[in-house]
Formats: structure tokens, sequence, C-alpha cells
């Protein structure tokens, strides 16, 4: 049946619809999955008998349920991807990267609810002298171990991660300068007593840090800069030490 030029179409459910275009894209579409479910099928060593005796409709069905199920499982395994993209597999804290996201988000909730934010940047001292005396895999043992410090003196809304090399960032949201000060202090204290946690060996364990909080027209990368221009100040002045912004 001709209607305008366009001819009138059955589809599988029985409903009628117009064109040409859609026609052929509909033809198409289901030659496709009639050959996806002829070739499942030709895959399969083992064909379940109740499955190939079942209506075509149903196979399709089955396929489609099929399919599904393995679009959920590429995103779970996505969802794994990218969780493992944002940790340090060193020390299992969050890396750089998350910290560059956690950043922004924590600016802009600070500058949102008006609470402060702190930013504290460790850096471990003389660390290049602790491999080459003792090896890279005791190097290594170091930089877990001070992750675990910092990360167990944190609270659930604080954020950690290793920033590089054998720098460690976090993050304080309602945190002020004085506040900071005292927490990167006790971190550093523990730091200096966790040489014999690692079972050493003669030699002295210790960080420097800096810290800065956000004020007004602040962003994250300036917040950043402070804090990192104030653990460069505390290399300077003797390390072992805590500098904040002010200092
Ligand atoms: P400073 O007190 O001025 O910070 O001196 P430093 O020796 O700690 O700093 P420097 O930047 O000279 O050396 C850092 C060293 O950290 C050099 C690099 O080989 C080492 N390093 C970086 N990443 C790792 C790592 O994953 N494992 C180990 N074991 N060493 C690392
Ligand atoms: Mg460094
Ligand atoms: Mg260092």
């Amino acid at each position: 049946m001709q209607t305008n030029g366009l001819q009138m179409n059955r589809s599988t459910d029985g409903t009628e619809f117009k064109g040409s275009a859609d026609s052929n894209r509909l033809k198409k579409n289901n030659l496709r999955l009639v050959k996806d479910e002829a070739q499942a099928f030709q895959s399969d060593q083992s064909p379940d008998s109740a499955l190939l005796s079942a209506k075509p409709e149903q196979r399709l069905q089955n396929r489609v349920e099929e399919l599904e199920r393995q679009v959920e499982v590429l995103q779970q395994q996505l969802e794994v991807e990218r969780r493992l993209a944002q940790i340090d597999p060193l020390t299992a804290i969050p890396n750089r990267r998350a910290f560059a996201a956690r950043l922004k988000s924590e600016v802009a909730r600070s500058e949102r609810t008006g609470s402060p934010l702190s930013l504290a940047v460790w850096d471990i001292d003389h660390f290049k002298k602790i491999n080459d005396n003792y090896g890279h895999p005791f190097g290594d043992d170091v930089i877990r171990c001070v992750a675990q410090v910092i990360q167990s003196h944190l609270r659930e809304s604080d954020f950690t991660a290793r920033y590089g090399g054998e720098e460690f960032v976090a993050l304080l949201p309602d945190c002020d300068a004085e506040g900071a000060r005292v927490l990167a202090e006790k971190i550093c204290q523990v730091i200096r007593q966790s040489g014999c946690c690692l079972n050493a060996l003669d030699f002295n364990l210790t960080a420097s840090c800096g810290i800065a909080t956000l004020y007004g027209a602040d962003r994250d990368e300036t917040l950043f800069k402070r804090a990192d221009d104030a653990l460069y100040r505390a290399k300077l002045s003797g390390r072992n030490r805590v500098v904040a912004e002010h200092d």
C-alpha cells in the first residue's frame, strides 16, 4: 500500500509505520539481531535443547538479557579501573590525580559554606640518603610507613594522598591554621619516632611540613602553592619542622 509516496509497513508487533528509511533501518536491525542470534547459537558447543526449542521471540529475549548482563559486568569492571586509577600502588592511599580532584571540590565546598580549609604538605628529609644507605626496598618501606602514620592521624572527612616520590599532602576541611599546625606537628613527631617501627637500623627519620589555609580569593592552585612555599622554607630553615604560610 502506498500513501503519499511512503510505503506502509507492519512491524513485528503488528503496528503500522511509514517511511522507507524507517523500514530499511528496521529490516537491517532485525537482520542483524537474527544473525547475532544465529552466531551465538553456532558458537555454542553444547546447545541447550530447551533453548533451541524455544520460540524465536523467547530466544531473542534471552539474548537481550544475556547482553544486558554483559554490559553490567563491563560497567562494574570500568568502575574498578576508575578507582584503581586514583590509588597509589605503593602505599594504597589516593594518588596525585585523586588529590587534584578532591582539592577542587573541597575549595568549592569551603567557599560555599564559609568553613575553613587547610592544606599540609610533607616531604621526607634526606630521603635520597636513606635509599643510598639502606637500599631502595627499604626506602619503599619508609614511604609506606609515613603514609600510614599520616593516614592514621586524620579524621574521616580529611583526605590524604601521596603527591609524588616522598611527598604527601593532607586536605583538612573545617580546620583552621592553628588546628592544622597542631596536627602537622603531631604527625612530624610520630614520623620521628617511627624509625624504630621500621626495624631500623640506626637512622633518623624526619620530615618537613608546610601548611596554608584557604582565604577569600584563593583558588586550588594558589592554596597549594602557599603550602608548598612554606614547605620550601621549612627545608631551608633546617628541616624536621612545620612552617605555616605566615611564619
Ligand atoms: P630533601 O631533604 O631536600 O627533601 O632531600 P631528599 O633527599 O629527600 O630529596 P631528593 O628530591 O633529592 O630525593 C628524593 C628521592 O626520592 C630521589 C628518588 O630516587 C627517591 N624516590 C622517589 N620515589 C621513590 C619511591 O617510590 N621509592 C623509593 N625508594 N625512592 C623514591
Ligand atoms: Mg621531595
Ligand atoms: Mg625529601
